[in-house]
């Protein structure tokens, strides 16, 4: 059985979107993996169909009802009861290249996308929902950070990418940022590769990226670089260890 994504939400017409591009949309084509959508629209029980009312409390804006909400989970838990429920919330844990693997590597998930101010907060008491965010920064819905998630779970299962080992060597794979990469033409704007590069010496090669990430790492994310401090090295291939990552 593929990998199945099921997505509930205001908008499934913003479905696939970006994943039936490239990659993650050839994959759809030849079934490695599934994508549906639940309109969360259709648990409405009024005849107005709403989802949603104004905030216990007042202040701005207007807030998903758990009643409905729940209805929708419901549906999507029976008929998917082996897939874990994300919602995804700015105020849920930071999605990292671990969380990403370890979906990636399940059956599939089933994503709720809130809109307005957010989700009606007794849904999650009384349901098992994971909240997952995706930075630092407010979008307007979750149905672009559900895209976010599922184009980096896709890349990952099994045939999507031409190499299998080319996901292995990238950025947070091994705690660091990965080492630059360059290409043809040798000289552009009279600037050179550099010359490890083109030396065909592959110790050196390595050597030279290791030093690289760590570089870039500790400038550009020294978080990054102080939480990897105490990790196992990386092998001098750049190879990934197997209890590594973020
Ligand atoms: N009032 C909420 C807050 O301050 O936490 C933000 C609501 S936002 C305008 C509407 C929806 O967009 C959220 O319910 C969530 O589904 C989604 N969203 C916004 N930013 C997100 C992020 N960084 N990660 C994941 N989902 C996000």
């Amino acid at each position: 059985m593929s990998w199945a994504a099921t997505v509930l939400t205001l908008y499934p017409e913003m479905f696939p979107g970006p994943l039936g591009q490239s990659l993650a949309g050839r994959a759809l084509r030849e079934r490695t993996w599934s994508l549906d959508t639940v309109q969360i629209r259709d648990f409405a029980t009024d005849r107005h169909r709403s989802v949603d009312d104004t905030p216990a409390g007042g202040g701005a804006g207007m807030v998903m009802r758990a009643d409905v909400l729940a209805c929708a989970v419901d549906h999507v838990l029976e008929r998917r009861p082996e897939a874990p429920m994300l919602v995804m919330t700015p105020r849920g844990k930071p999605l990292s290249q671990r969380l990403v693997r370890d979906l990636a590597a399940g059956p599939g998930v089933s994503i709720l996308c809130g809109r307005f101010e957010g989700i009606d907060e007794r849904l999650f008491e009384a349901r098992p929902i994971i909240p997952v965010s995706i930075g630092d920064y407010i979008l307007s819905g979750g149905e672009t950070a559900a895209i976010v998630l599922l184009d980096a779970c896709v890349r990952l299962l099994p045939g999507v990418m031409g190499a299998p080992t080319s996901g292995e060597e990238e950025s947070f794979e091994t705690g660091l940022l990965e080492y630059p990469h360059y290409t043809r033409p040798p000289m552009w704007e009279g600037r050179t590769i550099p010359e490890v590069l083109r030396s065909g010496d592959h110790a050196k090669i390595a050597a030279w990226r290791k030093a690289m990430a760590e570089a870039d790492t500790r400038s550009r994310r020294p978080d990054l670089m102080e939480r990897h401090g105490d990790a196992p090295r990386p092998s001098p291939s750049g190879a990934r260890h197997e209890d590594e990552g973020t």
